[in-house]
C-alpha cells in the first residue's frame, strides 16, 4: 500500500495536536478582540455561485481566472470560496439597510487552487473582518488598527505594513490610460504576460514579480499620481490616523492587491520570516456590486498558516498552549477501577482535566502514562484505601504524597 495512500491532498494538511493548540489560541484571543471591537461572527457556506466571486473580485484577475474550485452539479456554475469577503457581502446584501453598516468576522477555510510550496496552500485559513458603510479614513485607520492588535495579541513582533491607495471609481479610467501610456514606449522590454497585461489589466503590470518588469515600473509615474486630489488627501488622511494612534506604516504606491473591487486605501502586512511568500495578511476598501447597489465596506484577512510560521520565528510555539494539569488516576485491581471511574465522571462534570486507564494495567505502566499526560497530580486507590475511604494523592511538581478522602478531593478540585 503506498504510504501517500493516508496523506491529505496536495496543498491541504491535516491539523492536529499540538499545532492545533496555537490554532486555538489564535482563535479564541481573535474572537476576545473582535468582540471588543463590536463585530459579530458570521459563518457562510463553503460553496457560492461562481458569479458571486466573478462580480465581486472581477472575471480577469488571477484567483477568479486560473485559481478556482469550480464545478457545475446541476444548473448553476458553483465554487469554493478562495476569500471571505465576497460570501459576507452576498450575504450583508440580503440583509438590507441593517446590511449597510455591520460589522462582521469571519474564520475560515479558503481554497485556491495554486502551485503549492511553503506558506502556499490550496486549503488554507483565514482570519477577517468586513465593516460595511460608507467610505470614511477613519474606518479604514481602525481596521488597520485592530488587525495590528489581533497579531499584538497573539505575540506576532516584527511585521511591516505597507499601504497604499486604488483610487475612486472614478480615477480608475485616469490611472489606466496614465499607466498605459507611459508603460507603451517600453512594451518589448516587459515580460510576455505584462504585454498582455497593458491592455487587459494595466495595474497587474505595476505589481508583476519580474525584475525586468519591477525596472520598468520604476521609472514611470506611480498609479497615485494620475488620481484625483481627494483621492490622495483620503490615503493621506488614513495615514495621519493611524499616525495618531502610533501605528507605523510605509506608503508604497507599487502596492496594488489584485482584486477589482477596491477602492481607496489597500494595504498588505508582511514578516521577513515568510520568505517569498512574505504576506502575512492584506486588506483594503471595496465597493461590491452583487445586486442593484454597491455595497461599500472596510476589511482585512490574515492567513493563519503565514502567521503560524511567523509566530514561530517570534519562538511562539504550540507547547506553550498545550492543556496541562488536571489529575490521572491509577487502579490497582477492578473494584477500585470501577470506584474510579465514578470518581472520574465527577471530576469531569466540574471541569478537571482528568485521565484514567481503563485496561488492567501494573502501576508501572499507569504512572508512566500519568507523566506523560503532564497532569498535576496523581490519584491512587487499590483495595486497602477503598476500605478506608481514602486515596493516595501524589503531588507530581513536588514530588509529596498524601492521603486524602474522596470528599476532600472533590471539595479541593
Ligand atoms: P489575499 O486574499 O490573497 O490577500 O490573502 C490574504 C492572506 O491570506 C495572505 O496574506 C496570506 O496570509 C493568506 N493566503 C492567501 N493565499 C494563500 C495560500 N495559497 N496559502 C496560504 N495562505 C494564503
Amino acid at each position: 500500500m503506498a504510504s501517500n495512500e493516508f496523506q491529505p491532498l496536495q496543498g491541504m494538511s491535516d491539523i492536529q495536536a499540538p499545532e492545533i493548540y496555537l490554532w486555538r489560541m489564535m482563535e479564541e484571543r481573535a474572537r476576545a478582540l473582535f468582540t471588543c471591537y463590536g463585530y459579530e461572527e458570521l459563518r457562510t457556506p463553503v460553496l457560492e455561485k461562481l458569479s458571486v466571486f466573478q462580480r465581486s473580485l472581477g472575471d480577469t484577475t488571477d484567483v477568479v481566472k486560473k485559481e478556482m474550485y469550480s464545478f457545475k452539479p446541476s444548473k448553476h456554475e458553483i465554487a469554493m470560496r478562495p476569500e471571505g469577503t465576497a460570501g459576507t457581502i452576498r450575504h450583508l446584501a440580503g440583509r438590507g439597510e441593517e446590511g449597510l453598516n455591520a460589522r462582521v468576522f469571519y474564520i475560515a477555510p479558503m481554497f485556491r487552487y495554486e502551485r503549492p510550496q511553503a506558506g502556499r496552500k490550496r486549503q488554507f485559513h483565514q482570519v477577517g473582518v468586513e465593516a460595511t458603510g460608507e467610505a470614511n479614513p477613519l474606518a479604514d485607520a481602525e481596521c488597520i488598527a485592530l488587525q495590528k492588535s489581533l497579531l499584538d495579541s497573539w505575540g506576532l513582533t516584527g511585521s511591516k505594513i505597507q499601504i497604499s491607495t486604488r483610487g475612486e471609481p472614478s480615477d480608475r479610467k485616469p490611472v489606466a490610460d496614465g499607466l498605459r501610456d507611459a508603460l507603451r514606449p517600453f512594451e518589448q522590454e516587459l515580460c510576455e504576460d505584462c504585454q498582455r497585461r497593458i491592455d487587459e489589466n494595466v495595474l497587474r503590470v505595476i505589481d508583476c514579480k519580474n525584475p525586468d518588469c519591477q525596472q520598468i515600473v520604476d521609472r514611470i509615474p506611480s498609479a497615485i499620481e494620475f488620481m484625483s486630489e481627494t483621492s490622495r488627501a483620503y490615503l493621506d488622511q488614513v495615514v495621519a490616523a493611524l499616525d495618531s494612534m502610533g501605528i507605523e506604516v510605509v506608503v508604497n504606491p507599487k502596492l496594488i492587491r489584485g482584486l477589482d473591487y477596491y477602492v481607496h486605501t489597500v494595504w498588505e502586512i508582511s514578516h521577513s520570516a515568510l520568505g517569498a511568500q512574505d504576506a502575512l495578511a492584506g486588506g483594503g476598501r471595496y465597493e461590491i456590486a452583487l445586486g442593484k447597489k454597491a455595497i461599500p465596506g472596510v476589511g482585512f484577512a490574515v492567513g493563519f498558516e503565514r502567521a503560524i510560521m511567523a509566530l514561530e520565528a517570534c519562538g511562539i510555539t504550540a507547547g506553550q498552549f498545550a492543556p496541562q494539569g488536571g489529575v490521572w488516576l491509577v487502579s490497582l485491581g477492578e473494584a477500585a477501577l470501577a470506584e474510579n471511574m465514578k470518581l472520574a465522571a465527577e471530576l469531569r462534570a466540574k471541569g478537571v482535566r482528568c485521565g484514567i486507564e481503563l485496561a488492567a494495567k501494573s502501576m508501572k505502566a499507569q504512572m508512566r502514562k500519568a507523566d506523560r499526560s503532564g497532569a498535576g497530580k496523581v490519584i491512587i486507590r487499590g483495595d486497602q484505601e477503598l476500605e478506608k475511604g481514602i486515596a493516595q494523592v501524589k503531588n507530581m511538581a513536588e514530588g509529596t504524597q498524601q492521603d486524602l478522602t474522596i470528599e476532600e478531593i472533590l471539595r479541593d478540585a
